[in-house]
């Protein structure tokens, strides 16, 4: 029977989850600090507004005034404690990224290594960014417990071969949260001025394109390997659209490998 086949070009979705930084101070700590602060901040006002409180004589300042700038500074630390200077942090589709200033990301692929520092509690990444510039950066799992347990889920998965992080160290991290972290959609993967990861020619005609979906290689259409470096099998790739999704397809044995390398011989 013959196959109609719509040419439908599916378009793969690129997502990333970012985190924003908690604070690695003890909440307790935090939460009495805000409520005496603006307990004190707010009876201050109050007393200024309403209070029939008397500068005594000698006395530089009313009492109430002092209340509402004690409650006022009080309230400052707690905000400066509850609120952490790290970075926020972006796991996903396009790899790692850092939003400290500009956006450093650190694709999957450019990974050399994922490794644990236990002084700082920290999971640290050795790499490349997307333009080829070496870039370093931690990723803590007090400040940014859910980031890296997402960091270390998708690491596990897209760039096996370079994560050593002991099990004393997974032990720290629970199972991924669902629901944590922020879900944005991300722009396409621009491939045209991108080497192949095979052969390194330059790819000039998006539709010479091929992606790993695991880890974002590119390889030029007719230089795919059967595996991917990150291990991913994508053989069929090279009779694909660009921008198929072969998460589904990657591990079926049935036909389209056969017919592709069947082509080449
Ligand atoms: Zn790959």
């Amino acid at each position: 029977m013959a196959k109609v086949s719509k040419k439908k070009k599916k378009v793969r979705e690129r997502t990333e989850r970012r985190f924003l930084a908690q604070s690695s101070q003890n909440k307790m700590i935090v939460a009495a600090l805000g409520a005496v602060g603006s307990a004190a901040l707010g009876a201050g006002i109050y007393g200024q507004v309403w209070g029939h409180f008397e500068r005594a004589e000698g006395q530089w300042v009313s009492p109430v005034v002092a209340l509402a700038a004690g409650g006022a500074l009080v309230l400052a630390v707690a905000i400066w404690l509850g609120t952490s200077a790290d970075p926020a942090v972006r796991v996903g589709d396009a790899g790692v990224a850092l939003e400290k200033g500009e956006l450093r990301r650190m694709p999957w692929w450019a990974i050399s290594s994922l490794t644990w520092e236990s002084g700082n509690a920290a999971l640290v990444l050795v790499g490349k960014d997307e333009s080829g510039r070496d870039l370093t950066f931690k990723v803590s799992a007090r400040s940014h417990p859910h980031a890296a347990a997402w960091l270390l889920k998708e690491a596990d998965l897209r760039a096996t071969d370079v994560t050593e992080v002991p099990d004393e160290a997974r032990a720290r991290f629970a199972e991924p949260d669902a629901h944590a972290g922020t879900v944005i959609a991300l722009e396409p993967m621009q491939v045209v001025g991108r080497r192949c990861a095979k052969s390194g020619k330059m790819i000039a005609y998006e539709p010479d394109a091929r992606i790993c979906p695991r880890c974002e290689r590119v390889y030029f259409k007719n230089k795919v390997p059967k595996r991917c470096k990150c291990g991913l099998p994508i053989a069929h790739l090279r009779d694909a659209m660009q921008g198929d999704d072969l998460e589904e397809t990657a591990d079926d044995d049935s036909g389209s490998h056969e017919v592709a390398e069947a082509k080449e011989a």
